[in-house]
């Protein structure tokens, strides 16, 4: 193990510990050295997931400064999933007049996950996919329809 003062390209310097064989450090070194220090490779990241945010139409996440940053990362590469699911239930053609009140619930359901605020709820859902989402959505429906007392003919099994 040593430490190693790098000047990167923006101008900071860092110090930065490496471990491992001479040659792999000094190939990590000389990466380091091409590119920007850690704190602006975070900044740019949070700024460009903001940007895009903002290109969606998104509001402010709430939370705690380090939540919200690190969320805002989380709901961007998200959201194309989010987008997928709205699109496969948009596509549903539900068998009955109940059918299309579960129909019209999903979509409203997802649209409120699309525009969940809480960076809490983002950080919890950050390693989640399309099945899971589309599970937990099913399983939602599902309790809200036994709720509303629908009939949903074929459609209700899980
Ligand atoms: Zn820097």
């Amino acid at each position: 193990m040593a430490k190693y003062y790098i000047t990167h390209t923006c101008g900071h310097g860092h110090e930065h510990v490496l471990f491992g064989k001479n040659t792999d450090r000094e190939r990590i070194l000389k990466s380091q050295e091409r590119s920007e220090c850690p704190d602006c490779v975070r900044a740019k990241n949070i700024a460009n997931a903001k940007a895009n945010a903002l290109k969606e139409g998104l509001s402010d996440l709430k939370g705690t400064e380090k939540q919200t940053e690190w969320a805002e990362q989380i709901r961007i590469r998200q959201l194309p999933v989010l987008k997928a699911l709205y699109k496969a239930v948009q596509a549903i053609k539900p068998p009955n007049e109940d059918g299309q009140k579960l129909q019209d619930w999903m979509i409203r359901r997802v649209q409120e996950m699309m525009h969940t605020l809480e960076a809490a709820w983002w950080i919890e859902t950050r390693t989640d996919e399309l099945a899971t989402f589309r599970s937990q959505l099913m399983k939602e429906a599902k309790a809200w329809g036994v709720q509303q007392g629908l009939n949903l003919g074929g459609g209700t099994k899980s």
